[in-house]
């Protein structure tokens, strides 16, 4: 489909919280892909709707292990807690440590409108809550301490870009 501009901080869409997509259309299907196209063009290891400009609940997100594609994302459970260094694709060139779960379980809609589970743990259940805060206006900025700017030099800080 199409790489679209990332939203980037103080654009007031990255504050809403998103509405709750009511049915897995094909414009949703369309908006699944340009959501995985501007990621991987990013590049980046996901992305939320709320990031190109769409106030829908609907996420991407590929770590390394396959494209998993959301539709109304939910939180189902979560155990455990890790502080790891992260970053995202609607701030650019800031970083900080965030405490997450390192265990979760995340239930939503898929490219088909079935109804799937997503248990993950690690990095890819970090990317999940990441996304899941987009959905509700939340930026890691929020949740970060020892905010700063990512050293250019390091590339894997940019493979964390969320
Ligand atoms: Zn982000």
């Amino acid at each position: 489909m199409a790489v679209l501009d990332i939203c980037r901080l103080g654009d007031p869409i990255l504050r809403q919280k998103a509405a709750l997509v009511p049915k897995v259309s094909q414009k949703i299907k369309d908006l699944l892909t340009d959501l995985a196209d501007t990621m991987y063009a990013a590049p980046g290891v996901g992305l939320a709707a709320p990031q190109i400009g769409v106030n829908k609940r609907v996420i991407v997100i590929d770590v390394g292990e396959g494209l998993i594609q959301l539709v109304n994302p939910v939180l189902m459970s979560q155990s455990g807690s890790e502080i790891l260094t992260e970053g995202c694709l609607s701030i650019p060139g800031i970083v900080g440590d965030v405490n997450r779960a390192t265990e979760v379980l995340v239930r939503g809609l898929n490219h088909k409108g079935r109804l799937i589970e997503v248990s993950a743990s690690g990095f890819l259940a970090r990317a999940l809550q990441h996304e899941i805060d987009h959905l509700e206006g939340t930026l890691f900025i929020d949740k970060a301490t020892n905010i700063r700017e990512a050293p250019e030099d390091e590339e894997h800080l940019e493979k964390e870009e969320i």
